[in-house]
């Protein structure tokens, strides 16, 4: 079994699931008291939103390839970055590795390319939906379109996400708000939703959307267990 290192606590709410995941689909493939070989590096996520919403992106690549480091050192043999939005960061980080980083957009387009969508609509940070990093992705190395919500829309799920969600808070409100967004993106033709965030799917699930939705922690940490398995 491979090892694989965990950038988490972006949020500790998200990583939990990561844990999970990860550890049941090894389980599920392996059977008997089989479990994942894993290290997570937990970071104090007040500083990293400090960072996101100054700006400093520069840091938080060096504190992002920093980690990865100390991970690749304690003997993984790849990393996960388990937010989205730090994959704003990715590229910089894969670079200082002599290890492999799995991607969520990767991981995640190969899912969306298995359905055979191409008009995705994309939910997550303001940083995730309105910066190139994410959306250039998809398009360039995977052909998939993704469209963004409206303004109004967006800042309402980077508030949700940020002052609810990555505090474990959970309002039936933000979740009936939330599915209206997703009612909306449908009606402007998406065929499926991004999860981009990897809080998103703690507040929503398949049953409440009108349209197929793909949770980003989910198809990440799968592709994790995979790799560990490989
Ligand atoms: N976990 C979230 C994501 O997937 C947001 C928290 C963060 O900014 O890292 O984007």
């Amino acid at each position: 079994m491979k090892t694989i290192g965990l950038i988490g606590g972006m949020s500790w709410e998200s990583s939990l699931e990561y844990y999970r995941i990860i550890n049941e689909h090894v389980k599920e493939r392996l059977g008997g008291l089989h479990s994942a070989e894993c290290i997570l590096y937990s970071v104090d996520f007040e500083k990293v939103e400090k960072l996101q919403h100054a700006g400093k992106w520069r840091q938080l690549a060096e504190l992002m390839t920093s980690i990865a480091l100390k991970l690749q050192e304690t003997g993984a043999d790849g990393i996960a970055i388990c937010s989205n939005t730090m994959h704003k960061v990715a590229e910089e980080v894969r670079e200082s590795l002599k290890i492999p980083l799995i991607h969520i957009v990767d991981a995640t387009a190969v899912e969306i390319k298995r359905e055979g969508l191409k008009k995705m609509a994309l939910l997550g940070t303001r940083f995730t939906m309105e910066d190139e990093f994410y959306r250039r992705r998809l398009k360039e190395k995977h052909g998939i379109n993704a469209i963004i919500p409206g303004e109004t829309d967006r800042e309402k799920i980077h508030r949700i996400i940020y002052s609810e969600l990555c505090k474990g808070i959970v309002k039936q409100s933000s979740k009936r708000e939330t599915v209206r967004i997703i009612r909306r993106l449908a009606a402007r033709g998406a065929e499926g939703v991004i999860l981009g965030c990897t809080e998103i799917p703690i507040l929503v699930k398949q049953e409440d959307a009108v349209i197929p939705l793909f949770n980003t922690t989910e198809i990440h940490a799968k592709a994790a267990a995979e790799f560990i398995l490989s």
